[in-house]
């Protein structure tokens, strides 16, 4: 649950550019932060002897940003059932059903909410089920663990069994009724976000209804796009009229600065072209795509289009709520193809911090205001443990790939302290 504001944080920051994927480490300063939760200033610590070290042995990096992860599956994380279709009949969608009881979905929401802060997760784009009984459960628990988000009722009326589908008509009544007491809500904090599961599992009328309701309210469209050998077959033989998988989106007008796509395994040069040119947003979900044997996107030749790309862990099939280990798998990703190196992309540690932090908040339409630490950026942030005798050469390495001791040790939303291993040390 949200605990005390802090008003100073000491320590030692990595700081993106707020374009290049590049960061700055900044040795030792203090981050003065308003009563609002914003940085009024950034100084060296000399000019503040009386404040010790908030988190001494950390390294203090805006929060990571999921740009892609699903509420309703918490509870069955690692429930291996084979390629994509195969394991949302097997494994998802009974699970999913079970939404439909508010008391299971305000508990799981409790969970979701804490393990997302627990791995420094502080902005996320989440898919709820197809019941607005727990997407408004959803809603309340990112709003008591203090969480930023874009979140939405997923949205499906066919092709899954009848107790996790709803028709067109309830579904758009329930979004507008969640768009009115959520979207906006504590200053921005959270929005109510368009979002069909996919192409398949939306009729034409419900994908033209979410498109009227992303225009109508200026609303941010998440969905999952070019995944599995298999979805792709079954796309085009229910699109025929379509020149590929990303135009049935174009068609509802879903493609562009508003939108977010996850996955993106096995787009064509021409779908990455007009992906970058409608500067729309994708959520690059590895461990997701190891784990359904879905493929590996290809990240550098994605940044060499010009994408905007996020990291996104796409629990529960991907197998965590870490960051870290996410973007650990997108390097091992770009090793399986290959491809650390293309078009003059290069794909580093470095990058994919970038990516995990700046990269999604860009994504999620919240660059503006977090995803980098500088005054007037709101203060969300996470403080990882380092090693200790870490040379300095080494420390994006350690914070991406030593999983067993570069842990996180507190998450901070708007300068509120919203989970700690430990009580920070606090100035006199
Ligand atoms: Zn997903």
């Amino acid at each position: 649950m949200v605990k005390s504001k802090l008003r100073t944080v000491r320590g030692t920051l990595l700081v993106p550019d707020p374009i290049r994927r590049t960061l700055a480490k900044q040795d030792d300063v203090v981050i003065d932060i308003d009563a609002d939760g914003t940085i009024r200033s950034i100084d060296d610590a000399d000019a503040h002897p009386s404040v010790p070290p908030t988190w001494p042995g950390t390294v203090i990096l805006p929060g990571f940003v999921d740009t892609h992860i699903h509420f309703p599956q918490t509870r069955i994380l690692g429930s291996a059932s084979g390629p994509l279709l195969d394991w949302l009949q097997e494994a998802v969608f009974p699970e999913e059903a079970r939404f439909a009881e508010l008391r299971y979905a305000r508990s799981v929401a409790a969970q979701f909410c804490e393990a997302m802060l627990r791995q420094g997760t502080t902005s996320a784009g989440i898919f709820s089920s197809s019941h607005p009984g727990a997407t408004d459960e959803l809603f309340v628990a990112l709003d008591d663990w203090g969480l930023r988000a874009q979140a939405g009722l997923t949205l499906m009326n066919r092709g899954a069994p009848a107790d996790v589908l709803l028709a067109t008509e309830p579904a758009l009544e329930a979004a507008e009724a969640l768009i009115a007491r959520w979207h906006g809500h504590d200053r921005d904090r959270l929005r109510f976000c368009v979002t069909p599961r996919f192409a398949l599992s939306c009729d034409h009328a419900l994908m033209r209804g979410a498109a009227d309701l992303a225009e109508r309210h200026g609303l941010f469209v998440q969905t999952h796009l070019s995944e599995n050998d298999e979805e792709l077959r079954q796309t085009a033989a229910a699109f025929p009229d379509h020149a590929d998988y990303l135009a049935v989106y174009e068609d509802y007008g879903f493609v562009g600065k508003r939108s977010i796509f996850a996955h993106c395994i096995h787009l064509s040069d021409s779908e990455w072209q007009r992906m970058a040119q409608a500067r729309a947003g994708v959520a690059h979900c590895p461990d997701s795509n190891f784990f359904l044997g879905s493929g590996c996107m290809p990240l550098a030749r994605a940044l060499g289009h010009g994408a905007r790309v996020g990291l996104g862990t796409d629990m529960g099939a991907g197998r965590t709520f870490s960051l870290q280990r996410v973007a650990s798998a997108a390097y091992d990703a770009t090793l399986v193809r290959g491809e650390a190196v293309s078009d003059g992309e290069t794909v580093t540690p470095e990058s994919l911090l970038w990516l995990a932090t700046r990269g999604g908040a860009v994504a999620l339409g919240f660059g503006d205001r977090v995803g980098c630490l500088a005054p007037g950026y709101e203060a969300d942030l996470v403080a990882i443990d380092v090693p200790e005798d870490l040379p300095d050469d080494r420390l994006y390495d350690a914070l991406l790939f030593r999983h067993d001791t570069a842990a996180v040790r507190a998450t901070v939303v708007r300068g509120r302290l919203c989970w700690s291993r430990e009580a920070p040390a606090t100035g006199p």
